[in-house]
């Protein structure tokens, strides 16, 4: 089999090519993890102000039934020096069921603020929660901040070592070669160029005619799938 050199050429650009495009790849997303850390902070920052709003609103609640009860206490206090000066058991019995009122109403705000301590306590035990979990994302930002910057540092370094590699070999590839090469690699990316095992495009997994067949044993040209178009070979 005597040497391909364009074919060689050719497998030599997409080789570098192959890294170039996961590179790239690398490149573009590296932006993305790190915004996913931004995300994760302001995730668990959120859930701590809405915890604290709603601690905020549970304490409005207690404050305002603590007022409430104090309104009912003064009314009982008024209700029984009135006692004092009744004159009438009529008048006696209203204000003793008067006083009872208030004092079921009494009963039942002060379970409402029972249950509201218990909301208030559980409330702030969530409150630490939320800001352990959002000391964590932080840090765990920070941890990796400096990695993806220095991550985004080499594969910028490497793109620029293999783009200047890839120029080097595109300048000794006859043009009409490479401009075709390029146009399919638009399209098939990091499978523009591949082997034929068992008769079969690795590409498209097409059987190839015996006419093919001959032209690949003979390996004097470049060659291309008649149905996907990728550049073949026989490995
Ligand atoms: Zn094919």
């Amino acid at each position: 089999m005597r040497e391909n050199t364009k074919l060689e050429g050719i497998k030599k650009l997409h080789k570098l090519d192959r890294k170039l495009i996961v590179l790239r790849k690398k490149h573009d997303e590296l932006p993305n993890t790190l915004k996913q850390l931004d995300e994760a902070v302001e995730g668990k920052d959120k859930a701590l102000q809405e915890a604290g709003g709603r601690l905020t609103a549970l304490r409005t609640r207690y404050d305002a039934s603590n007022l409430e009860l104090k309104a009912h206490e003064s009314e009982i206090e008024r209700l029984e020096s009135q006692l004092l000066s009744v004159k009438t058991n009529k008048e006696y019995s209203a204000i003793l069921s008067e006083t009872a009122t208030e004092k079921a109403d009494i009963a039942k705000i002060e379970d409402e603020m029972l249950l509201l301590i218990d909301n208030i306590e559980q409330q702030e035990k969530t409150i630490q929660e939320c800001s352990e979990n959002k000391r964590l994302a932080e840090r765990d930002r920070e941890n990796h901040k400096d990695e993806i910057a220095q991550e985004q540092e080499e594969v910028s370094r490497s793109l620029r070592e293999f783009g200047s590699q890839r120029d080097t070999i595109a300048a000794i590839i006859a043009p009409e070669v490479r401009h075709q090469y390029e146009r399919i690699l638009k399209k098939r990316g990091a499978s523009t160029v591949v082997p034929v095992i068992d008769n079969s495009c690795q590409g498209c997994f097409m059987k190839m005619t015996p006419q093919v067949q001959a032209q690949l044993l003979k390996n004097e040209s470049i060659i291309y799938c008649k149905f996907c178009s990728r550049i073949i070979y026989l490995d």
